[in-house]
């Protein structure tokens, strides 16, 4: 598939794996590695979030390119309308585009980064799981 947002940028599958005790699940997601956006079929950008994945990183891409991309109206890979802009299905105030048809998301490069509940949350769980353990004495 065609990335959306460059002209020149191809999409590739990125397999990004769900390690969730007692599941085996894949997710598969598309990147572009030169742009480092992210499309999301439908469904796909909710379990990442759910799953509290921080798997895809994005690339480091000057401040101009990014508000250019931000700027750019993106062409959905699959259906090649127009996308439109949406609030991103998190807490955090980002748009994104967004296919009304296929219902598929892309992300700009940082906009990933910025959509994950980022190592803050991580961080604050694991010192919860932390306190649990210490409270059931560990023995
Ligand atoms: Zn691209
Ligand atoms: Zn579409």
């Amino acid at each position: 598939m065609d990335c959306p947002k460059c002209a020149v940028g191809k999409l590739s599958e990125v397999i990004v794996r769900i390690q969730v005790p007692g599941t085996d699940r894949e997710l598969t997601v598309d990147q572009c590695f030169t742009c480092q956006g992210v499309w999301f079929d439908a469904n796909e950008l909710e379990t990442y979030l759910q799953e509290k994945l921080t798997v895809l990183n994005s690339g480091v891409l000057s401040d101009e390119a990014l508000k250019e991309l931000d700027y750019k109206v993106g062409k959905c890979p699959r259906c090649q309308i127009p996308m439109s802009k949406k609030r991103g299905p998190s807490k955090r105030r980002i748009n994104v585009d967004y296919c009304e048809k296929c219902h598929g998301y892309w992300l700009d490069c940082t906009e990933v980064d910025r959509i994950e509940p980022g190592p803050s949350v991580m961080g604050m769980l694991e010192d919860f799981f932390g306190y649990l353990s210490t409270l059931t004495g560990g023995h």
